[in-house]
């Protein structure tokens, strides 16, 4: 029986390049300024993390996620702290096997990355296969942030998906690209399953860093059916660390959440989505602290929950958690 600390991490979702883009004097193995600096990937023994690709909707998104996206190539060809892209099987079985690197695959979390509010549509998807040319392979692409945008809207939203967002929809039929549902409305989430459906698209769906509304209100996790419609549609949940979204006062909710997925249909679908970002600037006290301690660095975080969790999972639902999940789903997108 592996040691919890021994079985290998797969991650859906971090705001590393957010941070390396934005903070000045920031640094890739600053364990003080974000959780999921690399020496803490490496003590967790992170072998994939997802690296989103993050901007709000405003005037000059393109720009910056581009420079994000540029970030992430430079960190890929330089190999600096046993950084090592994966972009197909091949390369992610080597992660996997890997001793001391850890492997990287960038998303979008936001399509104002790739198109602004004003531009025309073709210059969005220009810019979208540029990105993907710097980054060689995109894990997934999440159309809205907080407040939405021209392809829909967005979780502090009610409104549903526009015309733009089936556009979308129609451009990354076939490509291998997940659609991302964690920062979608409700009404933007069946919306999009919705057309998916209508039009036979080839697309799957995932949440990559979303709890379970029913353990913890809250507009960023998932209610049950759109739960359910992932299961059916054999894609994955990443569970997330972020207080706000596990409960503000009981850290034992993060372990209740990751055993109401087991108890509801979601053991070949659930796994971690931890969400590190730099928050030493965010203005909102009340957010604060962003995480509960024994959730706030990559280094022990994993571990930690799966040890606990060794009472109530067996080993091999404790692995479908920490990765084979995520590398299963992975593996047959990618094929
Ligand atoms: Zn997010």
């Amino acid at each position: 029986m592996l040691s919890p600390s021994r079985i290998p991490i797969i991650d859906m979702h971090c705001d590393l390049l957010v941070y390396l883009s934005d903070v000045p004097g920031s640094l890739i193995d600053n364990v003080n300024e974000i959780g999921c600096a690399t020496p803490a990937l490496a003590q967790g023994n992170v072998k994939l993390q997802t690296m989103a690709i993050y901007c709000a909707t405003a005037p000059g998104s393109t720009d910056y996620a581009r420079l994000q996206a540029e970030i992430f190539r430079e960190l890929a060809i330089s190999k600096q702290d046993c950084l090592e892209p994966v972009t197909d099987i091949t390369s992610l079985r080597q992660a996997m096997q890997s001793e001391s690197g850890i492997g990287m695959v960038a998303a979008i979390e936001n399509a104002s990355g790739f198109c602004e509010e004003d531009e025309p549509l073709e210059d969005g998807f220009r810019k979208l296969e540029k990105i993907i040319e710097n980054v060689e392979r995109l894990l997934y692409i999440s159309f809205t942030h907080h407040m939405g945008n021209r392809f829909g809207g967005g979780n502090m939203t009610d409104r549903g998906i526009t015309r733009d967002g089936k556009m979308l929809l129609d451009y990354l039929h076939g490509r291998k690209i997940a659609v991302d549902l964690s920062h979608t409305s409700d009404a933007l989430a069946f919306d999009i399953l919705q057309h998916i459906d209508q039009e036979r698209l080839d697309i799957q769906v995932i949440a990559s860093h979303s709890n379970f509304r029913q353990v913890w209100e809250h507009n960023r996790n998932l209610p049950d059916e759109l739960v359910q419609e992932i299961i059916h549609r054999k894609g994955i949940i990443g569970m997330n660390f972020v207080r706000a979204f596990v409960n503000t006062e009981d850290p034992e909710a993060m372990l209740h959440h990751i055993l109401y997925g087991f108890g509801h249909g979601a053991e070949e679908a659930i796994c971690f989505g931890a969400d590190y970002f730099y928050f030493a600037d965010f203005p909102d006290p009340t957010r604060y602290p962003f995480y509960f301690a024994e959730h706030e660095q990559a280094g022990n975080s994993y571990t930690y929950l799966l040890g606990r969790l060794q009472q109530h999972l067996t080993q091999e639902q404790l692995e479908k958690l920490a990765y084979k999940n995520v590398q299963r789903l992975l593996e047959r997108l990618w094929s």
